[in-house]
């Protein structure tokens, strides 16, 4: 299909950043993260195939987050194949115990293997009602139990179209952390309008965002923050990778749907492998 001029441009450009920023050579050294959300998704016979076509890698930490119910087992598989993957759930309780039906503990995710738990998703916040208040409360309780949070944030394509996006981003970030002076958690931005949908963020938003994000945890957490690894999400696979690796403050990704494949989960791992060994 013939290129318009101006697409002809644009990717021009676009290469030439993702080039010259590759060629600087850009020292990250925060850990870099490829995270799987499986959602609502798998057997239990699908988790145990999954497992045995994964590989795992020395440069990058490789996360994956079952539904809960395939927690322990996906804990067993990992060690039967004695690969470095680490095991999050995709949601938690504020509550350290109790009368809570349908819920699931820190300790519990503790107990069947997990190291870390995804706290505020888009969909959570959508279908669950999760506000910044009750993400705070989850955040503070996995910190305070010893798991590692993905505090994911994200605006809306409205929120987006009404140039909101840096408003709803520090909004977000000053509520989640209320209170909260430990860095050891991540951060995924997931533009709400980029997931599930096939339209990615470009790299040069998405790094241009994670920038702002990085200033504003620095207004939160001073110094600290340079040590938070800012993920990508929304449509990411094993097609656009590159450039996300390839970009400053973009220290992985949280991928979806490309991450129900093993085949094109291990394609984002190496892209990203690949990038930090030229680093
Ligand atoms: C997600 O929901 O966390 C996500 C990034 O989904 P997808 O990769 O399918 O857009």
């Amino acid at each position: 299909m013939e290129q318009s001029i101006e697409s002809y441009i644009k990717n021009l450009v676009r290469d030439t950043i993702v080039h010259t920023i590759g060629e600087l050579q850009v020292q990250k050294d925060r850990q870099t993260y490829i995270i799987a959300n499986w959602k609502m998704n798998k057997t239990l016979a699908e988790t145990a195939e999954f497992f045995q076509q994964i590989n795992s890698s020395q440069d990058v930490a490789v996360v994956v987050c079952p539904p809960t119910q395939l927690l322990y087992p996906a804990h067993l598989f990992i060690q039967q194949s004695k690969k470095t993957i680490g095991l999050g759930g995709q949601n938690v309780h504020w509550a350290e115990k109790g009368a809570y039906t349908g819920e699931t503990s820190t300790s519990m995710l503790k107990d069947v293997g997990c190291e870390y738990v995804i706290i505020g998703h888009s969909e959570r916040r959508q279908y669950a009602n999760e506000d910044d208040e009750l993400v705070n409360r989850k955040v503070k309780q996995a910190l305070n139990d010893g798991l590692t949070p993905i505090v994911c944030i994200g605006e809306t394509l409205g929120q987006k179209n009404s140039l909101q996006t840096e408003h709803v981003l520090s909004t977000q970030l000053l509520g989640a952390l209320k209170g909260i002076d430990s860095s050891k958690f991540i951060i995924a931005y997931e533009p709400v309008w980029a997931i599930g949908t096939g339209q990615s963020a470009t790299a040069e938003l998405a790094q241009q965002t994670h920038a702002y994000i990085r200033t504003v945890l620095k207004q939160i957490l001073g110094e600290k923050a340079d040590n938070i690894s800012i993920l990508y999400g929304g449509s990411a696979n094993e097609s656009n990778a590159a450039e996300y690796s390839a970009m400053p403050d973009i220290d992985g990704v949280l991928v979806g749907g490309a991450s129900l494949n093993a085949q094109s989960f291990d394609g984002i791992i190496n892209v990203f492998a690949k990038g930090e060994q030229s680093e």
